[in-house]
């Protein structure tokens, strides 16, 4: 019997159970697969290092090698600019990590074990009873099925999506169903003045609605890949077989003028992977004995690279209140964990609704920037998306609407 089974260990697991094991609670990270292994999501936004510090796990991180972060650069057509995270008007972390997800997602777990978490591979959760006074998990643990019952169960299985799954709680997203195509590559990029520490978001010079991001990591590698609706990606005229996800990658990638100019030495040596309508939502975050994390809630997209900031503020709240719960017998789920998280969700909803409307990319794109404004953007891109002090969080839609008309 224990406390918390947490469903998944991937970021939003790890740092759940690191929160809850600190707290004294007997908690035990179930995993389908084994680590390390290949997970999308390669950029971190700078409050995940406050997230982290909270949850003792940044010293790892930092000791590991990872390449730096410290902004976001922007670059369309000629045209290039960045937003330096350091230069924000939140208080925090201004600097973070690019990380390959399979060593970052097995550093973290590794250290929520030697913390004293039991964390059990190839264990995967197949059913679930909330029925009774405790939680009960069906599970086929190494090839063997038995029973797992806990006070409270967190679901951070992300992709898997296993309690949306099974308790019927998928709902459509309101974004259209994109597609993503990516990969990792030796970059060999020589030009001097690249600046490694910092994601480069490239707009398609002709669909303003399909990017391109890389990702440097520290060791001469990038991840690369593109986002967008499947038939402007790939139109049918033009004849690429809908498999050849490398030709339909590269041939985004090298359309785009710096990339081309930046990737001309590039390898391409690893296959590249396709993901098609990623965007989910849920019609609950919580109920009778169970919460949903991370990826298992409402996943939007990733032109911020706002989901594992999403991931680890959910772990942190949930972890909270299930604290509260376990401990005093109550939690306020609605007011400290639902409304809480999705007031963030719902300012990266703003900005990444801008970005394809074009309305955030003309901000983005402006040449001249008021730098207390500027400031406001970079928080929010930095992913202090909770920080109320901040008017392009509080009242989001209503300043970028009005900065937009500006910058036309
Ligand atoms: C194309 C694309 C690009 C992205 N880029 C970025 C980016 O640059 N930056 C960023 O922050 N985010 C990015 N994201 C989002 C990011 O990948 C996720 O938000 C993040 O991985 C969520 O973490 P998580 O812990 O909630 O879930 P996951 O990382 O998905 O971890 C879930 C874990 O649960 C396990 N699991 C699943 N089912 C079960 C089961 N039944 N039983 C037991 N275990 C189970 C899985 O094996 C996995 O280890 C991107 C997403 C996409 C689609």
């Amino acid at each position: 019997m224990y406390d918390v089974l947490v469903i998944g260990a991937g970021p939003s697991g790890s740092v759940a159970a690191a929160f809850l094991h600190k707290a004294g609670l007997k908690v035990r990270v179930l995993e389908k697969e084994t680590m390390p292994k290949f997970v999308i999501g390669e950029s971190l936004l700078s409050n995940c290092n406050n997230i982290l510090e909270e949850a003792g796990l940044l010293d790892a991180v930092y000791n590991y090698g990872f390449q730096y972060k410290n902004g976001a650069a922007f670059s369309w057509g000629e045209k290039y600019t960045y937003i330096d995270f350091c230069d924000k008007s939140s208080v925090g972390s201004g600097t973070t990590f690019q990380v390959p997800r399979a060593d970052f997602d097995k550093l973290l777990i590794d250290e929520v074990q030697k913390l004293g978490v039991e964390v059990t591979y190839k264990c995967e959760v197949k059913a679930v009873d909330f029925s009774g006074q405790n939680a009960v998990l069906s599970v086929e643990n190494n090839g063997i099925s038995e029973n797992l019952e806990a006070k409270f169960v967190l679901d951070a299985s992300g992709y898997g999506r296993i309690l949306p799954t099974l308790l019927n709680l998928e709902t459509p997203s309101h974004l259209p169903p994109r597609s993503a195509y990516f990969t990792h590559i030796e970059d060999n990029i020589t030009e001097p003045l690249y600046d490694r520490n910092k994601i480069l978001i490239t707009t398609h010079p002709v669909h303003r609605d399909v990017w391109i991001w890389l990702i440097p990591f520290s060791n001469g590698r990038c991840s690369i890949g593109v986002v967008g609706e499947k038939h402007i990606i790939n139109p049918s005229n033009l004849e690429i077989n809908p498999e050849n996800n490398a030709e339909i990658l590269k041939k985004c990638v090298y359309e785009c003028p710096m990339l081309k100019r930046l990737l001309n030495n590039a390898l391409w040596d690893t296959p590249v992977r396709n993901l098609n309508g990623y965007s989910k939502n849920v019609s609950r975050l919580y109920g009778d004995k169970y919460a949903l994390l991370g990826n298992a809630t409402e996943f939007l997209d990733p032109v911020f690279s706002s989901g594992v900031t999403i991931a680890l503020y959910s772990a942190k709240i949930a972890a909270k209140c299930v604290i509260d719960e376990i401990k005093n017998g109550k939690a306020d789920w609605e007011n400290d964990y639902a409304k809480e998280l999705m007031s963030g969700v719902d300012t990266f909803r703003v900005y990444v609704d801008g970005w394809y409307d074009g309305k955030f990319q003309d901000v983005i794109y402006y040449p001249k920037k008021d730098h207390k404004i500027k400031r406001y953007i970079s928080s929010v891109l930095a992913g202090y998306a909770w920080d109320k002090s901040n008017p392009f969080v509080k009242d989001a839609k209503r300043h970028l609407d009005t900065l937009a008309e500006l910058c036309k």
